[in-house]
């Protein structure tokens, strides 16, 4: 039987369909509106509980209405919004299926091919087919079996939609090999047609399908070259960046020959109409001077291949180029790293230039020699037939070496990208058993295929790209808007940049952010600079902490203020060394936080829920605390820290922790990650195996069984789990958590002392801890540890001696009275307090020693005190109507209601009619977990 709230969904939905059914264009445009107005702002799992009844039905609705109608104007857009809605469903895989098999796909690939849709419309379209095509290679199959290839082709060099294509197209590449080549070739051919912020993507795609795709094809050479025509210096940047992939590849010679050859055009090229002042060919004449220095002065082989090519005749005429300035500039710094590499080099050079010249080229900047360069110069330097005799180089037998070392290389790159498939036929054509491979690899006697630290970590550069991209743009939709991210973003001074942010992430150590939110708003309004903090006092602190938890936390905030301002002339510390090194209790994870998030640096942080991803992610099932695993983990974070947005990159994964790979219940199938996360791969191949094995199917194909890779190591690997895979814990399996100690027991003795106060109310004697320790410097009711085998009377002795010596006036065990027992669970200790309470004339209470104090109950409420005081209290006020009033000389008119009722001798006890609720007053009593 379904609950009533079921049955009300039902009665919704039935209700729109029959009105969907029978309505016409506007009709159904108004339900639609309704639809997203309902269900736009709505979780996953409420998604699913409102949908699950019916959403089969309307989607195929949709799916038929959008069909016919697309091209009518104002129905698509929210047609794709309602669509939106459930392909991001938690159950997406399911309503993703049944979009395919209505046709769906093939729809949305005729929405982008018509001319009639609105770039915008086909921009959401491209979104949706990229949420499809990453839920896995199944749909990446059906888009490019659907003419996607050639349609997100022309979508590129359309006037919109560039980037969503260019995103779908990279994500399409990822699937089956068969479709590689032709995204691959179609990507070439596309790099001379499209605007420059394409040819970006365009490149950057490139990069990433060269390294699945193996030998490159001479084709890409001649278009590759031609971008450096760009006048977009990061269009230049990344032709450079795949021009040094390649070479390792066979095309290597070729496109050194180019760069080579566009250092000196020929003369027709010279002579095309001019591009925005420069000749395109001069540009790129400029591009392929920076591209050579770049590469020559990274490797020395390459420099000296490209020495045996001629490219110091044809630098010197670059440089003697006075048509453009940058193309001089960027040939003599590049000629600069030649003659300094090689001096006989030098002597050709001389030889050309002349002894005048060639004193100002290496006696001052090269990148200002053009400026000291008269037209006599210019034109000796542009008739040059310099020829340096390539045999001393001895340059074939480096070439072939150099080109043997960088296919080993590029292999390399590509074997880590090869999937498990491949690893486990291997396996499986040896007929090695797991047990013989442990052995062998603990023997020694072959090393395994895969090393363990390709299966856990990120060894492919293109895969670490993707994985960035998808999550930051899942993290700019997804954020949660916090006080520290926004003053991170807003806030102009650096100084008080890195004091928030440091702020934040101390108190978000051990504590949530729901919990954060409020003590930091305080915070910073109070203390808004670290000048502010210093100049508090701890106890200030300590009040505006409390409540918060791990106690040392504030403490150390104020003592780091303090020597910023003293020591450090109130500037913050600006790297992560400093951070490190200035700041007490700040530790390598703060202060690589502190420094991506407040100043930009490309540090990675591990924290609880990064250690939480990255171990899912890569599949890492030691003991996260271990120091292999630790220092695996700091590698991993490292490895993938987005350099153009650290502190947001570190933010991402933090949240991606906190809200979808949570510790319990994980979201994967609405985790952007997922397609790079080797536990969920895992689950899905086990769920797979699981089923055929119900169905009875034996016949174990290799490819049926694994599509991932999986840790040839073995039982020799330190960062696999002892423990074997358990199906019913699914990605929960990683991390594995270390045996956590049992808290130790502790029994403390304290005594609320009460005196009459000066008006109609109670005071509270309170004594200050000492300042290091668990609960440093906050105060306590007057309390001691309890000795095992302390009889009743010892410990009432020992309590009065005690109180005795804090107020220097004799009190006597007669006056304790026994309260109860308060039990309080730090994350070390499970201390039970054994609450006494003593009443006490005010006569006798006069004296106040050092470190103590006396509180009215409203004071005491805003005073620096631990939960465990509140708790402690709270035992003592429902159980103060059982004890006399301390109102010997004057008794209240409340303690006359003492008698009552329960409840207002309660109130009564206290004496006072200005109480604030008890409610108000432990609304933030909660289980504390720290000191
Ligand atoms: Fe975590 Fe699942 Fe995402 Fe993997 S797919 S990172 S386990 S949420
Ligand atoms: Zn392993």
């Amino acid at each position: 039987m379904s609950s009533p709230e079921e049955q009300a969904n039902l009665g919704r939905a039935l209700d729109f369909l029959r009105r969907w059914d029978r309505g016409d264009g506007p009709v159904r445009v108004r339900l639609l509106r309704s639809f997203l107005n309902r269900n736009a702002r709505k979780t996953f799992y409420e998604l699913e509980v409102d949908l699950a009844q019916t959403a089969s039905l309307l989607l195929a609705r949709i799916t038929v209405w959008m069909r016919v109608s697309f091209t009518a104007e104002g129905f698509l857009a929210l047609q794709l919004k309602a669509l939106g809605i459930f392909l991001s469903a938690s159950n997406h895989d399911q309503y993703l299926m049944e979009f395919l098999q209505g046709g769906g796909v093939v729809i949305l690939l005729d929405v982008l091919s018509s001319s009639q849709v609105q770039n915008d419309d086909k921009t959401e379209a491209l979104r949706l087919l990229l949420n499809i095509s990453d839920a896995g290679r199944k749909y990446k199959e059906f888009i490019c079996e659907h003419n996607g290839v050639e349609i997100l082709s022309d979508c590129m060099v359309g006037s919109d939609g560039g980037d969503a294509a260019g995103a779908l197209l990279e994500s399409l590449s990822h699937g089956n090999p068969k479709y590689q080549d032709q995204i691959y070739r179609s990507l070439i051919g596309l790099l001379t047609r499209v605007r420059p912020r394409a040819q970006l993507l365009l490149l950057q795609t490139l990069r990433s399908v060269q390294l699945k795709l193996g030998p490159a094809h001479d084709g890409i050479v001649a278009p590759l070259l031609n971008t450096l025509r760009s006048l977009h210096l990061d269009v230049q940047d990344e032709a450079c960046n795949l021009i040094r992939d390649l070479m390792g590849d066979g095309v290597r010679v070729k496109l050194l020959s180019g760069l080579v050859a566009l250092l000196k055009p020929v003369e027709e090229e010279t002579r095309e109409p001019e591009v925005t002042g420069s000749l395109a060919v001069f540009v790129q004449q400029a591009a392929a001077a920076t591209a050579i220095r770049s590469l020559a002065e990274e490797d020395e082989e390459i420099s000296r291949e490209l020495l045996s090519l001629g490219v110091v005749p044809n630098l010197l005429y670059a440089l003697g180029n006075q048509e453009h300035g940058e193309a001089q500039i960027q040939a003599s710094l590049a000629l600069e790293h030649f003659v300094r590499s090689d001096p006989s080099v030098g002597a050709h050079v001389r030889r050309v230039m002349g002894s005048q010249l060639f004193a100002a080229f290496t006696h001052s900047k090269a990148d200002t020699l053009h400026m000291k360069m008269d037209k006599r110069q210019a034109e000796v330097l542009l008739s040059n037939h310099l020829h340096i005799d390539p045999g001393r180089c001895k340059q074939r037998a480096w070439r072939e070496k150099r080109i043997l070392f960088w296919s080993q290389k590029m292999s390399r790159l590509r074997l880590t990208s090869i999937k498990g498939k491949k690893l486990l036929s291997e396996a499986e054509e040896t007929k090695t058993s797991t047990r013989k491979r442990r052995k062998t690899a603990v023997e020694g006697e072959e090393a395994p295929k895969a090393s363990p630290s390709s299966y856990h970590s990120f060894c492919d550069p293109a895969e670490v790209v993707q994985l960035r991209r998808k999550l930051l743009s899942w993290y700019d939709r997804e954020k949660r808007e916090l006080p520290w991210r926004t003053l991170a973003v807003t806030e102009a001074d650096v100084n008080i940049r890195t004091y928030a942010v440091w702020v934040s992430e101390v108190m978000l150590q051990q504590t949530q952010v729901a919990t954060v939110t409020d003590y930091y708003n305080r915070w910073m309004k109070r203390w808004p600079t670290v000048q502010h903090l210093a100049a508090a006092t701890l106890q200030e602190v300590n009040q505006m902490w409390a409540g918060l938890g791990y106690y040392s936390r504030g403490k150390r905030l104020h003592e780091g203020a303090q020597k910023v301002v003293s020591e450090l002339k109130g500037q913050m510390p600006h790297t992560v060394d400093d951070l490190l090194k200035e700041l007490p209790g700040v530790g390598r994870y703060t202060a690589a936080a502190v420094a991506s998030i407040a100043l930009g640096q490309v540090a990675g942080v591990v924290d609880g829920n990064v250690t939480r991803v990255l171990c899912r992610l890569r599949a890492i099932g030691a003991d996260s605390t271990s120091p292999a695993a630790n220092q695996a983990l700091w590698g991993l974070a490292n490895v993938l820290v987005d350099s153009e947005r650290p502190g947001d990159f570190n933010q991402a994964m933090m949240e991606l922790g906190a809200r979808v790979c949570t510790p319990k219940g994980p979201l994967c199938s609405r985790c952007p990650v997922r397609a790079h996360c080797r536990s969920h791969q895992k689950v899905q191949v086990q769920q797979e195996q699981n089923t055929k094995k119900l169905l009875g199917r034996t016949d174990r194909s290799v490819s049926e069984v694994l599509d991932v890779e999986d840790c040839m190591r073995g039982g020799t690997c330190p960062l696999c789990p002892l423990e074997p895979w358990d199906d019913s814990l699914g990605v929960q399996n990683f991390p594995r958590k270390p045996v956590k100690k049992a808290p130790r027991a502790e029994r403390t003795l304290t005594c609320v002392v009460v005196r009459p106060g000066e008006q109609d109310d109670h005071e509270f004697l309170l004594t200050q801890r000492p300042n290091k320790g668990l609960l440093a410097g906050l105060w306590e009711f007057p309390s001691l540890l309890l000795q095992d085998g302390d009889s009743d009377a010892e410990r009432r002795r020992a309590l009065c001696h005690q109180i005795s010596r804090t107020l220097n006036a004799d009190v006597s065990d007669g006056l304790l009275r026994h309260v109860g027992e308060v039990v309080h669970v730090f994350s070390h200790i499970h201390q039970t307090y054994v609450v006494y309470s003593a009443r006490l004339k005010r006569s006798d209470a006069r004296v106040q020693a050092e470190n103590t104090q006396w509180l009215t109950r409203s004071a005491l409420q805003g005073a620096a005190v631990s939960t465990g005081l509140k708790k402690i209290l709270k035992l003592y006020e429902s159980r103060a109507g059982l004890e006399e009033s301390p109102k010997e000389e004057k008794p209240s008119k409340n303690a006359e209601r003492v008698k009552t009722s329960k409840k207002s001798r309660a109130a009564a006890a206290m004496g006072r009619a200005r109480q604030l609720p008890l409610n108000s007053f432990f609304k933030t009593l909660k289980e504390e977990s720290g000191s």
